[in-house]
């Protein structure tokens, strides 16, 4: 979501006559975007203040600004604490920073918040569609911080998508933090599979591929659509968050475990060859070796192909902070983050085992070591060598060797 924003300043600040440059001592302008969603994150956004504290001694004119969910309803005190930062930005709000730019330059900045639209969009880019969420899973600061769930009208979606097409994009991943439900807050019947079936429909469009999902608002229609449309990559996120019932209780979830293990059966027979992964947090407040053992079951019973594995971290304002106690050790988090990870490495090395020979699908988006890389439909990483300008086409490989983390591969066509 963060990149997704980051695309959309940019476009604005490229309309105000800027460009990039890589090093931020050059820079007139530098916007951190920053993440809190974990502590670790939250520490690196810092890290960076930091950093660039020691450049704006020697460059008085940068305008600094910070962006993101650091950014919550009172920004006095982070002004207070980073009194070097020229503008506080709330997630999407880009309007404070282009009116210093605006005051500092005698520009008229409207033109530029009217249109959002990345110039140089990625050739896999994402758009947003829905803004917030109106869950409150208790460790989680998101509603916090990006606000009640707002979905973008279908036509408005459309459109963008249509322009960043026209300019170079060719697979949009459709974002929201539960983005299956999308239009639920709509006036009309508008679903995910509704904006799905019309981005499919874009003219040049290669690919459609949404995240995140979430358990509750996952919908046999969605699936349909996903199993139906040739655009659709076969690839599910679908966060557990925690294999005990208890656990996933606590966090505030609203399934249970044999819930979510029926809904990944369901999708598995509903979509030939898709592929789910997952997030999981370790070490929430409470979890005991055995509550945890439940989560190392589940990803091995499951298969997933990949897992996100996240220790609990506590985050001011939730009501895990305010309510339960963090009572995990971090050696313990750290321990049990291990030993998901390694389940995980074996899991999915045998997944990507069973692709050697096999034809896939897949999309280049850049090159490493002197070989091309893409990703196929089900969202695996795949390298292979060709002499050709392949940047952005669609090509089809034959897996030769596997890894759990991606696939090497000979070109067919
Ligand atoms: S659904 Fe996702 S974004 Fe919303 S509160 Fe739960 S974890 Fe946070």
């Amino acid at each position: 979501m963060n990149k997704a924003d980051s695309e959309r300043l940019a476009g604005a600040l490229e309309h105000l006559g800027m460009s990039s440059v890589s090093n931020p001592r050059e820079a007139d302008v530098v916007v951190l975007n920053s993440c809190v969603v974990r502590q670790s994150a939250e520490d690196r956004v810092i890290g960076t203040l930091g950093h660039m504290k020691s450049i704006k001694k020697d460059r008085k004119e940068q305008i600094l600004a910070l962006m993101g969910c650091m950014v919550g309803a009172n920004s006095k005190d982070l002004s207070k604490r980073f009194p070097h930062v020229d503008v506080f930005m709330k997630p999407q709000q880009f309007g404070p920073l282009l009116e210093v730019i605006g005051d500092r330059t005698g520009i008229d900045v409207e033109g530029c918040l009217s249109n959002l639209v990345p110039t140089h969009p990625s050739i896999c880019s994402f758009v947003p569609v829905i803004h917030g969420c109106d869950l409150m899973c208790t460790f989680c600061i998101i509603p916090f911080r990006r606000g009640r769930q707002i979905s973008r009208p279908l036509d408005e979606i459309v459109a963008e998508v249509g322009s960043m097409v026209n300019r170079g994009m060719k697979e949009v991943t459709l974002l929201g933090q539960t983005v299956d439900a999308y239009g639920h807050d709509l006036e009309g019947e508008v679903d995910l599979a509704d904006l799905l079936r019309d981005v499919s429909n874009v003219k040049d469009i290669k690919r459609v591929r949404f995240l995140t999902s979430h358990p509750n608002f996952m919908s046999q229609r969605i699936l349909d659509m996903v199993r139906d449309s040739e655009k659709v990559c076969e690839h599910i996120n679908l966060p557990v968050q925690a294999g005990d019932d208890a656990i996933l209780h606590a966090m505030r979830r609203r399934y249970t475990q044999r819930e979510y293990i029926e809904m990944i059966e369901n999708i598995r027979k509903t979509i030939p060859g898709v592929a789910i992964t997952t997030d999981i947090i370790v070490g929430f407040p409470g979890e005991t070796r055995e509550q945890f053992k439940k989560s190392l079951d589940l990803i091995t019973d499951l298969e997933f192909d990949k897992v996100h594995i996240a220790a609990y971290s506590t985050r001011p304002g939730t009501y895990a902070q305010r309510n339960l106690t963090d009572d995990v050790s971090v050696e313990e988090k750290k321990e049990r983050l291990r030993e998901l990870e390694e389940t995980q490495k074996i899991v999915s090395a045998r997944n990507n085992e069973k692709l050697l020979g096999q034809e896939l699908e897949v999309l280049v988006d850049g090159a490493k070591d002197g070989q091309w890389r893409g990703r196929t439909r089900t969202d695996k990483i795949a390298f292979f060598t060709d002499a050709r300008e392949l940047m952005g086409r669609v090509v089809k490989i034959k897996v030769s060797r596997t890894s759990p983390w991606s696939l090497g591969g000979v070109i067919c066509n």
